[in-house]
C-alpha cells in the first residue's frame, strides 16, 4: 500500500515530519522565554493514607503558553533537558515548592504535608545541586524533613558512587528521597540496599494492570514486599478506580495518589483546607 502510493506517501511523511519539527523549534523558542515571563506553573496532586487523609502532595509542572494554553510537561521537559533550560526551570520548581512549605508552616495544621518534588537526572548531575538545593530551603525557611526528591532509577545509575554520595549530603539535611516511576527503569537491588531512600513510587503501567494481568499484580505485590523488607514507604501512582484503590489495600499498599483522590490542581484549587489532612 505505502509502495504503491510512491512519492505521495514520502511528501505525506515528510511533511509529517516538519510539522513535527517545527513545533518543536517554535516550543524550544518560546520556551527560552517562559521563565522571564512568568509563564510556568506548579500544580499539585495529592497523597493519601490508607485512610484516604492527605499526607502530601506532588508538585508537578506546567507551562502556561500565551497561545497554546497549559502544556503538560511531557511535551516540554524533554526538550529542556536536552537544551539545559530544565536547570533554570528545576531551580524554579524547587523554589516555588520550598516557598509552599513555608507558607504551610504558618498556617494551623499543614506544616506536617509533605511536597514531593521531581528531579530531572540534568539538574541532580550539576556540581552546585546540593548547594543550590540548600540555598532554596535557606531562603525559603522551608523545613527539609517536608521535602521529598523524586528520583528515576536512570538517575541513580549515572556514576552511583557520586550519586549515593549527593544523596547522603542530603539526607543529612532531612529531604526524604522517593524512587519514581518503580519497575520501569533497570534499578539494581544493591541500589535499593546503598542509597538513602525513603520511598518506592508505583508505576502507573503496574497500577493500571493489577485486576486483571497477573503480571502486574505480581510485580506490584513484590514490589509491595520489598519495599516493607527494606523499610521503605511504598506509594502506588495513577490509582483511578476504586476497586484497584481496594486491590491495593489488601495487598498492604498504604499510600496512594491518582486521579481517584485527585488531579494535579493549583494550589488554590486544591481545597486542602476542606480536606482530612495528617496533622501530626
Ligand atoms: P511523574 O513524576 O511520574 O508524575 C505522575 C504523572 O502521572 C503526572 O503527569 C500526573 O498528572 C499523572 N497522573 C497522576 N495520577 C494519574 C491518574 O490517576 N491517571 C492518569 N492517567 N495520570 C495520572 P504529568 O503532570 O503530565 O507529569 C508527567 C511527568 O513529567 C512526571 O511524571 C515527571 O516525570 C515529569 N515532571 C513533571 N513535573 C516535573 C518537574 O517539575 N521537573 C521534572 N524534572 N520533571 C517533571
Ligand atoms: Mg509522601
Ligand atoms: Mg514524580
Ligand atoms: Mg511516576
Amino acid at each position: 500500500q505505502a509502495k504503491a502510493a510512491g512519492g505521495n506517501t514520502v511528501r505525506f511523511f515528510n511533511a509529517g515530519m516538519q510539522a513535527d519539527v517545527m513545533e518543536r523549534v517554535h516550543l524550544e523558542a518560546d520556551l527560552h522565554q517562559a521563565l522571564a515571563r512568568d509563564e510556568l506553573r506548579l500544580h499539585y496532586q495529592v497523597q493519601v493514607d490508607s485512610r484516604a487523609r492527605v499526607t502530601g502532595v506532588e508538585a508537578l509542572v506546567r507551562w502556561q503558553h500565551p497561545q497554546r494554553g497549559l502544556v503538560p510537561p511531557g511535551l516540554f521537559i524533554p526538550l529542556a533537558e536536552k537544551n539545559r533550560l530544565i536547570l533554570p526551570i528545576g531551580y524554579w520548581v524547587l523554589e516555588t515548592a520550598c516557598r509552599q512549605l513555608a507558607k504551610w508552616a504558618q498556617e494551623h495544621g499543614k506544616e506536617a504535608l509533605t511536597i514531593s518534588v521531581n528531579v530531572s537526572s540534568v539538574q541532580f548531575h550539576q556540581p552546585d545541586f546540593v548547594a543550590r538545593v540548600q540555598q532554596a530551603l535557606e531562603e525559603t525557611g522551608a523545613n527539609p524533613g517536608r521535602l521529598v526528591l523524586e528520583v528515576t532509577e536512570s538517575l541513580l545509575m549515572e556514576e552511583p558512587e557520586r550519586v549515593r554520595n549527593i544523596m547522603l549530603r542530603l539526607s543529612k539535611l532531612g529531604i526524604r528521597f522517593a524512587l519514581d516511576d518503580f519497575g520501569t527503569g533497570y534499578s539494581s537491588l544493591n541500589y535499593l540496599k546503598r542509597l538513602p531512600l525513603d520511598e518506592l513510587k508505583i508505576d502507573k503501567s503496574f497500577v493500571d494492570g493489577v485486576l486483571d494481568d497477573p503480571v502486574d499484580a505480581a510485580i506490584v505485590t513484590t514490589t509491595i514486599t520489598l519495599a516493607n523488607s527494606l523499610g521503605l514507604e511504598v506509594t502506588a501512582e495513577g490509582v483511578e478506580t476504586e476497586a484497584q484503590h481496594r486491590w491495593l489495600l489488601e495487598h498492604g499498599c498504604q499510600a496512594f495518589q491518582g486521579y481517584l483522590f485527585g488531579r494535579p490542581l493549583a494550589m488554590e484549587e486544591l481545597g486542602l483546607d476542606e480536606t482530612d489532612t495528617i496533622l501530626s
